[in-house]
């Protein structure tokens, strides 16, 4: 199940300053399509738009044809912070629930939450609570608990910046796998070029003052991708050419 989205002319001041250039974007339904670029660039704004968090100024963005504020409220969009705000009380196994508690959406059954657990390798700790757990371990709840919406479309804002680099490389691969039954479309922020070029089918390359999409790089890279891609040569074209979209998008930096 996946949705496609879809933005027209859509820009977002916040007062007087233009976080986002007027945008057009269509994202294909089960398409991984990353937003990269340097800090303060609109990628979090873009997301939060697409999400319904946030109003464009100007401009529509549709979900499957309806307009993203819609799209929220139906619970179609699943969203994965950075940091995965786990509420210390409850044990891992009510926290990966706790979207599908507060939306009384009882779709995805307990066994099902129990399944992506198990995926993720926390079957051992489903009845533990988040202090007992690493970072990794708590943004792999972070990511249980969107994926136990089971919504088409699923948003992700830096979702393994806090990490180490070796958890981060494997949660990419693990993102991949949970995301394979329903292939769902993501929509993914990030400043880093092998987590874009491992996991995308494209890649918009932001840059600021004011934020757009200066270029999109399709990802040709055969799936499924295991670890030992990021040693192919074409992965190391992949990511030269996402470098130097970004250097020509923001030459100073
Ligand atoms: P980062 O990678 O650091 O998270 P980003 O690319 O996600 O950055 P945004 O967070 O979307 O960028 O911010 C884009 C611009 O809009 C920045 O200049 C930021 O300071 C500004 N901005 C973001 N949110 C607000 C807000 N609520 N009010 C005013 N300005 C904001």
């Amino acid at each position: 199940m996946s949705a496609t989205v879809e933005l027209s002319g859509v820009s977002k001041a916040y007062d007087s300053l233009e976080a986002l250039a007027p945008t057009d974007l269509r994202i294909e339904a089960g398409e991984i399509f990353t937003l990269l670029g340097p800090s303060g660039c609109g990628k979090t704004t873009l997301l939060r738009l697409v999400a319904g968090l946030l109003a464009p100024t100007q401009g529509t963005i549709t979900i499957d044809g309806e307009p993203a504020d819609r799209a929220r409220q139906a619970k179609r969009i699943g969203f994965v912070p950075q940091a995965p705000a786990l509420l210390p009380w409850r044990t891992v196994r009510a926290n990966a629930r706790l979207l599908l508690d507060v939306n009384a959406k009882r779709s995805t059954s307990s066994s099902s939450v129990d399944d992506l657990l198990d995926a993720v390798g926390l079957s051992d700790f489903a009845d533990a609570h988040p202090h007992e757990l690493s970072g990794g371990m708590q943004q792999r709840v972070g990511l249980v608990r969107a994926f136990a919406l089971d919504a088409p479309l699923l948003l992700m804002d830096e979702p393994f910046a806090a990490l180490d680099e070796i958890t981060r490389t494997e949660m990419r691969h693990l993102l991949t796998r949970l995301r394979k039954p329903s292939g769902a479309t993501v929509v993914f922020v990030t400043h880093s070029i092998s987590e874009a070029a491992y996991l995308s089918d494209r890649v918009g390359v932001m840059t600021s003052r004011p934020g757009h999409i200066t270029h999109i790089e399709p990802i040709d890279l055969p799936r499924p991708r295991e670890a030992a891609i990021e040693d192919t040569a074409e992965f190391f074209a992949a990511t030269t050419a996402l470098r130097s979209a970004l250097q020509q998008a923001s030459p100073a930096g």
